[in-house]
């Protein structure tokens, strides 16, 4: 992607052309761009990637899209507004389809200019976990749970699969990845690990970052850059890792419509409040605001203009 002016700030993880959205979708997209922020829509599964792409269509620049499908798309299964951390009690639980991983349909959205990234994909163990412990509570089987009873390590191993899909393909069109990971960092960064010769560099972003700081060398070691949301705002198990993390590898987003930051917590989040995440991520740095803002943007930029010509 070349991009032709500089926001204010980027929002580079948010979910725009979710059913939370629909009524007021361009209004939000509005008051965003209003305000100087640059947005990615980002698709879960081919619903949702495919309309991240057609939001991308209706404006000349500040809202781009990213395509892949999430690990937990890949199997059906129910996952609670708790896991998800929604906070808004209004948006519900979904059912997860159990999505094949379709390599051309990503492909033909990936090609498109305004895709500047794969994703989100990468592995989600909190399901597993959860079932675990409600399996415990109900003293059952410990053997087999979930999708048609298949064994975890079965259900991992298709996750990898498609989450190796996605490497693939975010090499073969030289667009970084966009990866979400729960629970499943020694996994991630072993795939990651075999996998760099092949992908752009800098190779990607892991989104909403819940590692702990040795997993975050390894992967800053790996090229990787992270993604902050509203979660800074009101918890303060980051602090450290966010202290620790170079500004040169942090970027900002929202992930909207989960996580509202302080003070819109219990509500819908969207990508104007990402300001508000600017503005811890100051506090935390000992940086002004100005300079939160202008760092994370440059490094948004930088990174969606992998494999392009430069700035
Ligand atoms: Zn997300």
């Amino acid at each position: 992607m070349k991009f032709l002016s500089i926001p204010k700030l980027f929002d580079i993880h948010t979910h725009v052309q979710f059913a939370a959205f629909r009524d007021d979708a361009d209004l939000v997209i509005k008051r965003a761009r209003d305000s100087g922020v640059w947005m990615v829509n980002v698709g879960t599964q081919k619903d949702t990637a495919a309309r991240a792409v057609g939001f991308t269509e209706k404006y000349t620049e500040g809202v781009y899209a990213a395509v892949g499908l999430h690990p937990i798309h890949t199997e059906k299964s129910y996952h609670d507004e708790q896991e998800l951390g929604i906070t808004n009690k209004e948006l519900g639980g979904f059912e997860s389809r159990g999505e094949v991983f379709d390599y051309e349909y990503y492909k033909k959205l990936a090609e498109n200019p305004k895709v500047v990234a794969i994703g989100e994909c990468g592995l989600d163990y909190a399901v597993f976990v959860r079932e675990q412990r409600e399996r415990q509570q109900k003293r059952a089987s410990a053997e087999t749970c979930g999708e048609g009873g298949l064994p975890i390590e079965e259900r991992k191993a298709k996750q990898h699969r498609v989450f190796l899909q996605q490497i693939k393909l975010a090499a073969e069109v030289k667009k970084p990845l966009m990866i979400h990971c729960r629970q499943a960092f020694p996994d991630l960064i072993q795939i990651l690990s075999s996998k760099l010769q092949v992908l752009s560099s800098p190779p990607g972003i892991i989104h909403f970052f819940s590692g702990v700081k040795e997993d975050a060398k390894e992967l800053l070691d790996l090229g990787f850059s992270f993604s902050f949301g509203g979660v800074i705002t009101f918890s303060r198990d980051y602090d450290e890792v966010v202290k620790y993390i170079p500004m040169e590898r942090i970027l900002l987003e929202t992930d909207a419509p989960y996580v509202a930051p302080i003070p819109y917590r219990g509500k819908r989040n969207e990508p104007l409040y990402v300001i508000e995440v600017a503005k811890k991520l100051a506090e935390l740095k000992n940086l002004s605001v100005e300079e939160v803002s202008e760092m994370t943007t440059k490094n948004a930029l930088a990174l969606f203009s992998t494999g392009i010509e430069s700035l």
